[in-house]
This record gives structure tokens, C-alpha cells and sequence, in this order.
């Protein structure tokens, strides 16, 4: 199986959600490389799974954005040590999922404070997960560290799961998008959570919450490092992603015929049919 296959494979498992993802994935380290976007801002990156965890350092410590699999916890503070040794004061988790969220237990260990929506903790807390965030929003925050801002914004809408949010930093005009947004090679396949609240038809809502902020640079959840641009082209992708099943349901196609267009038209794998297109094809009902 070529090195795309399985990436594609690992990154589609992530829709099923934590239990199943934390069972099957990320028992081991990931590979990590350092990328630097702006003076204060890097990545810390595996490109497929567990995607990429953005590092803001200022004087009064560091915050990260996701802190992928427990396993990763070992290699994500080596990353950092090669650009700062200030500690990690907060983690923002963009969402449940056990590779954004499965280092909260080990950092709070350390004395970091997670931070999440209000729905993704209630589904940490459902799930069992460790690490549970210790601050929660419903609607947007503010953090304030060593002179710099980080706003973080509910995306409003149910996409990747029903807890989404994109996290701001106005100074450096980057975004950190998590899941609502995937770009590279083997991760841009649509990842509905729908045990996890997802949906195919808000999703479009998501990214268009994410466009009215201001910047220049995105930081996904998986992939690449990206421009607005290529959110916006990622925004007509899920329009017409929700257009093409609306219609294909509406017209009362099989199971088997919409499976068809979701592998050719959108590179759905076998996992991602297993796991989702049922609620796909019962959200456009
Ligand atoms: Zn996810």
C-alpha cells in the first residue's frame, strides 16, 4: 500500500470518532518536522495524521493550538525545545478528536491549561476521553499571553463534528482551522463526524464563518500550510459536495449508486464509506 493509501486510510478513520481512532491510531510517534510561518508562529507537523499543531511563543510561554496523540506528547516537546524553552501555558483543542486532543492529560501534567467549545468537552466528557479542557466557550474567546492575542471562534455551524473552531492570531494574520479544513495529499476527503454532531450541509456555513476573518495564512487541520485562497476553493469543494448528495438523495438514488460518486467524484475510501455514508445519506432525507 503506497505511503498515500494508508495516510488516506488513517485520516478517513479519524471520522469515526475518539474511542475508534484512539484503538487504532496513534499508538505510535509520528514522524515531526518543524515549519516555521512567521517570526513567532510554527508548525509542528506531520502532514497526514495527526496533523498539525500550531506553536505561538512569546515571553510568558507558549500556546499551542491541538496537541495530537498522547503518543506524540515526547516528540511535540523535542519539536519545541529546538525553538524555544519557554513552557506551554495553554492548548486550544479544535475539537475532540483523539489526535488534536490526546496530549491534554500529559500537558495539564505540566501545568497547561486546555481549552475547548463547550461541545467538545461534553463529548471528551461522553467519551471518556482524558485530559478533559479545563476553560470552555460557547460562542468565541480571548486569550491574552506575553503581549500577543489569540481569539478563538466557534465556527457556528456543524461541520467536521459539532464543536468546530478556528482559533485567530490578528497580530500575524493566521488561522487555525482544525478539521473544518484539510489541504494535501491524502487528507482532503470530507471527514463528517456524524456521531460526533458533524454535517455535510453546514459544513459550507463553517468555512464561511472562518473566511470573514482576517488573514493571510491557514494552518488546517491536515495537509499543507495554506493561503485564504485555497479556503476559498475548499469552500466551493463543500458546497458542492452538500449540492451533489442533496440532489443524488432527492432523486432516490441506491446506496450503492451514491457510493459511486462519493469514491470517483470526492476520493471517498473504504473507510470513510463504512463510517459515514449512511449519516450522509440520512441528513439529506
Ligand atoms: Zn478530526
Amino acid at each position: 500500500m503506497s505511503k498515500h493509501s494508508i495516510a488516506r486510510l488513517f485520516s478517513a478513520a479519524l471520522a469515526l470518532g475518539a474511542p475508534f481512532a484512539h484503538a487504532q491510531l496513534g499508538s505510535q510517534p509520528a514522524k515531526l518536522d518543524v515549519i516555521k510561518v512567521r517570526d513567532d508562529i510554527y508548525v509542528i507537523s506531520n502532514v497526514a495524521v495527526p496533523g498539525l499543531t500550531t506553536a505561538l511563543i512569546t515571553n510568558e510561554g507558549v500556546l499551542l493550538v491541538d496537541d495530537k496523540f498522547e503518543a506524540d506528547h515526547d516528540n511535540i516537546m523535542k519539536a519545541l525545545k529546538t525553538v524555544t524553552n519557554q513552557p506551554v501555558k495553554y492548548v486550544i483543542n479544535t475539537h475532540y478528536h483523539t489526535d488534536h486532543s490526546g496530549g491534554n492529560a500529559k500537558l495539564q501534567a505540566e501545568g497547561t491549561l486546555a481549552v475547548a467549545s463547550d461541545n467538545a468537552r461534553a463529548r471528551m466528557v461522553a467519551t471518556n476521553q482524558p485530559g478533559q479542557p479545563n476553560i470552555t466557550f460557547s460562542d468565541r474567546s480571548t486569550i491574552h499571553l506575553g503581549g500577543k492575542t489569540v481569539e478563538i471562534y466557534s465556527v457556528g455551524a456543524r461541520a467536521h463534528t459539532n464543536g468546530d473552531v478556528v482559533v485567530l492570531f490578528p497580530q500575524q494574520r493566521v488561522l487555525s482551522s482544525g478539521d473544518i479544513f484539510a489541504n494535501g495529499p491524502g487528507t482532503s476527503a470530507e471527514l463528517v463526524d456524524y456521531p460526533g454532531g458533524g454535517s455535510a450541509k453546514e459544513w459550507p456555513k463553517a468555512v464561511d464563518a472562518a473566511l470573514k476573518l482576517d488573514f493571510d495564512t491557514v494552518i488546517p487541520g491536515h495537509g499543507l500550510v495554506s493561503t485564504k485562497k485555497d479556503l476559498q476553493d475548499y469552500r466551493v469543494r463543500a458546497q458542492n459536495f452538500s449540492d451533489t448528495l442533496s440532489q443524488l438523495v432527492k432523486q432516490g438514488k441506491s446506496k450503492a449508486d451514491i457510493e459511486k460518486v462519493v469514491r470517483g467524484q470526492f476520493a471517498w475510501e473504504d473507510f470513510h464509506v463504512q463510517f459515514a455514508l449512511d449519516g450522509l445519506i440520512n441528513e439529506f432525507k
